[in-house]
């Protein structure tokens, strides 16, 4: 097994047996993230819900199938792409994480951007985008004026565009959030191509099928 995979196995144990915060209390099953350990493109989103912690996966409801047709709309599958949470664990109720939690889950995010070395990291919903900001040292201001867009940051050290849009639960009954999201993934990723044409000549991300 290769140092990568031990690694990553070890963070997943880590947080199937995490008490660091009261969450554990009240979880079912924590929810570490699913997809590939080298994929280019991350998603983070808020915290696990209902489904989520009824299966330990992440974003398996019917955000998890909006998800999905965004994905395909852009060319991607879950398969290549990696998908977690700034919470492992559900918040009561689907309640807004707090922030002793953030501070004590994060850094399990951390390590496994550190590990994974995404190229891409797109943060889903207010939550995600306000502490993926803040780690990257950048002013968030409001998902109104800043979904859609995609900046350079860098995360402990390591270099990522980071883009932001709606969760896929907000929209699910929001049509106008619904293409807002839809219109986002289109935006965010010809931008990344875009992005990848000027730095590297050509495209990176060549599984972008839609170019
Ligand atoms: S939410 Fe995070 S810090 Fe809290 S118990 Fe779960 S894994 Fe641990």
């Amino acid at each position: 097994m290769s140092s990568k995979y031990s690694e990553y196995n070890r963070i997943v144990e880590e947080i199937k047996s995490c008490t660091k915060c009261p969450l554990h209390k009240t979880r079912r099953n924590p929810v570490p993230g699913e997809g590939s350990i080298d994929a280019e493109v991350m998603f983070v989103g808020e915290a696990p819900g209902e489904r989520e912690d009824a299966t330990g996966r992440p974003f398996v409801g019917a955000a998890g199938k909006f998800l999905d047709q965004l994905l395909a709309s852009v060319g991607l599958r879950r398969e290549e792409v990696y998908i977690t949470n700034i919470l492992k664990c559900r918040p009561p109720g689907n309640r807004d994480p707090r922030e002793d939690e953030i501070v004590a889950c994060t850094p399990y995010l951390w390590r496994q951007i550190e590990l994974i070395k995404p190229k891409v990291i797109i943060a889903l919903g207010r939550h995600a985008a306000r502490v993926l900001y803040a780690k990257a040292g950048l002013k968030w201001t409001n998902m109104s004026k800043k979904h859609g867009s995609v900046v350079e940051a860098s995360i402990n050290g390591h270099r990522v565009l980071l883009a932001v849009t709606y969760h896929p639960a907000a929209a699910l009954y929001n049509p106008k959030l619904r293409s807002a999201l839809q219109e986002d993934f289109k935006k965010i990723f010809e931008a990344v191509k875009a992005s990848d044409k000027r730095r590297h000549g050509r495209s990176l991300l060549d599984y972008f099928r839609t170019s």
